[in-house]
């Protein structure tokens, strides 16, 4: 899976330029996650309970509920922060003073995913001000981590899961939020789960963060010169989700690379006051 994801970063840098940096970036990482083999926490998860919360709307796991090798991934985590600080970059200080809080005691980097998985911002902001680096930067790595693990765990759990009947804009398995979605060859849209990457069927004309579905308050943007890429945004809650159409490209790069490499696309989101 993840030595696909590899595989796939170098395919992309060659064909997308434009995103050749931050693609070139992540190849570090993606080559690193390629090694890791995290540990299955099998959790027995009752039949009868699963069919109820499905049927509630509830996904099979909540974020900050999943059953994660956090040794895995402090241990992956280390392991960027080593190659990154070695790295010219502007963060590079801040990459180090990293590497020594995770290096020095482990309830650190715990402490870190914690706050990723409860989508705690205020307190990434605090940890990544104290040591000078970007929140973003540091949440970025941190999930990225947390990564090998959450998709082990996914993939174990994904013959239960239906993802073509979910009618919702969160993940069916951990109940994050899409990042990215894409038409497929037959032009359905799909949704790619921002923390699992798990990708579920969903309406055309709906907005999977407020459930909007009145067309009038629906609409994107598309970028000239780029076919196959676009902005759909809902005026009701004011957010927008990039959209990839695979129609459009022989072959179209996994979605957490998709994302990666189309970061204008976020800037342009901006700009229009969608959030
Ligand atoms: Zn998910
Ligand atoms: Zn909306």
């Amino acid at each position: 899976m993840a030595d696909e994801l590899l595989k796939e970063t170098e395919r992309l840098i060659k064909e997308r330029p434009l995103a050749g940096e931050v693609l070139g970036a992540f190849k570090d990482l993606a080559a690193l996650m390629a090694e890791e083999a995290p540990e299955i926490n099998e959790t027995s998860v009752d039949k009868r309970l699963q069919d109820i919360k499905r049927e509630e709307g509830f996904p099979l796991f909540s974020r900050a509920d999943l059953p994660l090798d956090l040794d895995s991934a402090a241990e992956l985590l280390q392991k960027f922060l080593t190659i990154l600080q070695t790295r010219e970059r502007p963060d590079r200080e801040g990459l180090q003073a990293a590497l020594l809080a995770c290096t020095k005691d482990d309830a650190w980097s715990r402490n870190l995913f914690s706050m990723v998985l409860r989508n705690d911002e205020d307190a990434l902001v605090h940890i990544a001000d104290g040591l000078d680096l970007e929140a973003q930067s540091l949440q970025f790595l941190a999930q990225m981590a947390l990564t090998p693990s959450i998709q082990a765990l996914r993939d174990f759990y994904a013959p239960q899961i239906d993802t073509d009947t979910w009618d919702h804009g969160y993940c069916p398995f951990c109940g994050s939020l899409p990042s990215i979605s894409f038409f497929d060859k037959a032009g359905k849209r799909y949704m790619h789960c921002e923390l699992c990457g798990l990708e579920w069927r969903f309406p055309r004309l709906k907005c999977p963060f407020c459930s909007n579905d009145d067309h009038k308050n629906l609409g994107y943007f598309d970028v000239e010169n780029q076919e196959g890429f676009r902005v759909d945004f809902c005026r009701q809650c004011g957010r927008y989700i990039k959209v990839v159409d695979k129609r459009v490209f022989e072959k179209a790069g996994p979605m957490e690379l998709e994302n990666l490499a189309t970061l204008h696309l976020d800037v342009l989101a901006a700009k229009e006051g969608f959030k």
